[in-house]
C-alpha cells in the first residue's frame, strides 16, 4: 500500500499546474495559439488549451520523436503552418493508446533533449504548455529515450482531488517521528513529543497572525511514514513544507548544538548530515515502508524539470529560516544550513525544509526546547521567517513571469 502512495507521488507530477478544476468538458487545442517552431539551437512547442489537463512527455527513438499525451484532448487535424520548423519533420494529432489521451508526435530530424516543460494556468480557460528542446549528441538521446513499458500514463491522475481553493498560502507543518518512532530520546523525553508540541504552538502563534493556512501532517502522536507526509501535504495543496527535528548525534559524529536548516542534496555537507537523514529513514524501513526511488525515466525526467524551479525557492526559504532565527536571537548551529539526504525533502513541486530547532544530545539546547519563553522567540522568528520568504517569493514568480 505505501508503494501504491508513494507511485501517486511521481503520478500526480503529471499534473503539476496548481489548483485545476477536471472539469468533464473536452480539451481543445487553440490551433491558432499553439505552433511548432524553431527556437535557438533547438525547438519550441507551444500548446494552448482551453482548460488545464494532465499531461506526460516522452522520447523516442526509430524515428526519433517527442511524444505529447493530453488527456481529455480532442484529435484535430492541425493545419498548415502549425509546424513551423526546420528541425521538426512532421507533426500529427492522433489519440494515444489510452482512452481519452490524445498525443502530439514530433518527429525530429537530429537528437534533442526536453530543456524545459512548463503549463501556465495563471488564466484558467487560457492554459499554455511550453516544451522546449535543446540539441544532444546520439548517446545523450539515447540515455533520454523512454521505455516502451512507461507508455502509459499513469493511472492515478485523474483520480486525485484538485486542492481547495484557498485565499491564504497554506503551509505545511511537519512534526518528526511518532508512534513507533520516538525519534531522539534523553532524560525521559522524546524529540517525537517536543517537536509535536512546538509544531502546534508554532501553528498557533501562525493562525493568529492571520496571513497564512496551516496544514499539519500529524496533531498526535502516531506513525506517519515519510512518503505519507509528503502526500498528504500535496493533497492538502501547500506551497510549502517544513519538516521539525531535535535530533540526538551519535558519539563520534560530532559535537552538535544549536538550530539547523537542511535542504535537499543527494550527498550530505557532511559526515554527520549523512548520518542523520539515514537514521530518519530507518524508522520508515523497518516498518516496512518502501522508499525506493522511481525506475520511471518520465517521472525522474519531469522531477529533475520541477527540481530546477523548485530548488532556489527551497534555498530562499532556508536562507530566510536562518535569518528569522537569529533575529530572534535563537542560538544557530556553527553552520546553520546544511544539506543532506532527507527522504521527506524530496517533493520536486514544493519547496521544503528541515529545520532541527536544536539537538537533544546537548543539554543546552534540550533546556531551550523545554522553555516555553525560548520556544515561542524561536516560533516567533519562524513566523517572521515564513513571512518574509512569502513576499519575497512572489515578487520573484512575478517578475520570472514578465
Ligand atoms: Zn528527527
Amino acid at each position: 500500500m505505501p508503494q501504491v502512495v508513494f507511485r501517486s507521488i511521481f503520478a500526480i507530477l503529471f499534473l503539476w499546474i496548481g489548483p485545476m478544476v477536471w472539469a468533464e468538458t473536452p480539451v481543445r487545442l487553440d490551433l491558432g495559439e499553439s505552433y511548432v517552431t524553431d527556437r535557438g539551437q533547438g525547438i519550441e512547442v507551444q500548446l494552448r488549451l482551453n482548460r488545464a489537463t494532465a499531461y506526460g512527455l516522452r522520447l523516442r527513438d526509430n524515428p526519433m520523436r517527442l511524444i505529447v499525451d493530453l488527456a481529455g484532448v480532442e484529435v484535430q487535424n492541425l493545419p498548415n503552418g502549425f509546424d513551423r520548423a526546420d528541425r521538426a519533420q512532421a507533426v500529427t494529432l492522433g489519440p494515444a493508446p489510452r482512452a481519452g489521451w490524445g498525443r502530439l508526435s514530433l518527429h525530429l530530424t537530429a537528437p534533442m533533449v526536453i530543456e524545459r516543460a512548463v503549463m501556465d494556468t495563471r488564466h484558467s480557460d487560457a492554459v499554455r504548455l511550453t516544451l522546449r528542446l535543446r540539441p544532444a549528441t546520439a548517446q545523450e538521446f539515447a540515455t533520454h529515450l523512454t521505455p516502451a513499458s512507461a507508455d502509459e500514463p499513469p493511472q492515478a491522475v485523474i483520480a486525485e482531488p484538485a486542492p481547495p481553493l484557498r485565499t491564504r498560502p497554506l503551509i505545511a507543518l511537519d512534526p518528526g517521528h511518532g508512534g513507533i518512532d520516538p525519534g531522539a530520546e534523553r532524560d525521559g523525553y522524546s524529540e517525537a513529543d517536543l517537536v509535536l508540541l512546538f509544531a502546534l504552538e508554532l501553528r498557533e502563534m501562525l493562525l493568529r497572525d492571520g496571513l497564512v493556512d496551516v496544514f499539519m501532517t500529524r496533531e498526535r502522536d502516531e506513525f506517519i511514514p515519510l512518503p505519507y507526509r509528503m502526500s498528504r501535504a500535496r493533497m492538502a495543496g501547500a506551497d510549502l513544507f517544513i519538516s521539525i527535528h531535535a535530533d540526538a548525534l551519535a558519539a563520534g559524529d560530532g559535537m552538535a548544538s544549536g538550530a539547523t536548516v537542511y535542504t535537499l542534496s543527494e550527498t550530505g555537507s557532511d559526515a554527520a548530515s549523512a548520518a542523520l537523514a539515514a537514521q530518519h529513514d530507518r524508522a520508515d524501513l523497518l516498518a516496512g515502508v518502501d522508499l525506493g526511488q522511481s525506475d520511471d525515466v518520465v517521472a525522474d525526467l519531469l522531477m529533475d524539470l520541477a527540481r530546477l524551479e523548485t530548488d532556489p525557492r527551497s534555498d530562499a526559504l532556508a536562507d530566510a529560516l536562518v535569518t528569522g532565527l537569529e533575529g530572534a536571537g535563537v542560538e544557530l548551529h556553527s553552520r546553520p544550513r546544511l544539506e543532506a539526504n532527507f527522504t521527506v525533502l524530496r517533493a520536486p513541486d514544493y519547496p521544503s525544509v528541515l529545520l532541527e530547532i536544536g539537538f537533544m544530545s546537548e543539554g543546552g539546547d534540550l533546556e531551550n526546547i523545554l522553555d516555553p519563553v525560548w520556544r515561542s522567540r524561536a516560533q516567533g522568528g519562524i513566523a517572521r521567517a515564513i513571512e518574509a520568504w512569502l513576499a519575497e517569493d512572489n515578487l520573484r514568480r512575478s517578475l520570472m513571469r514578465r
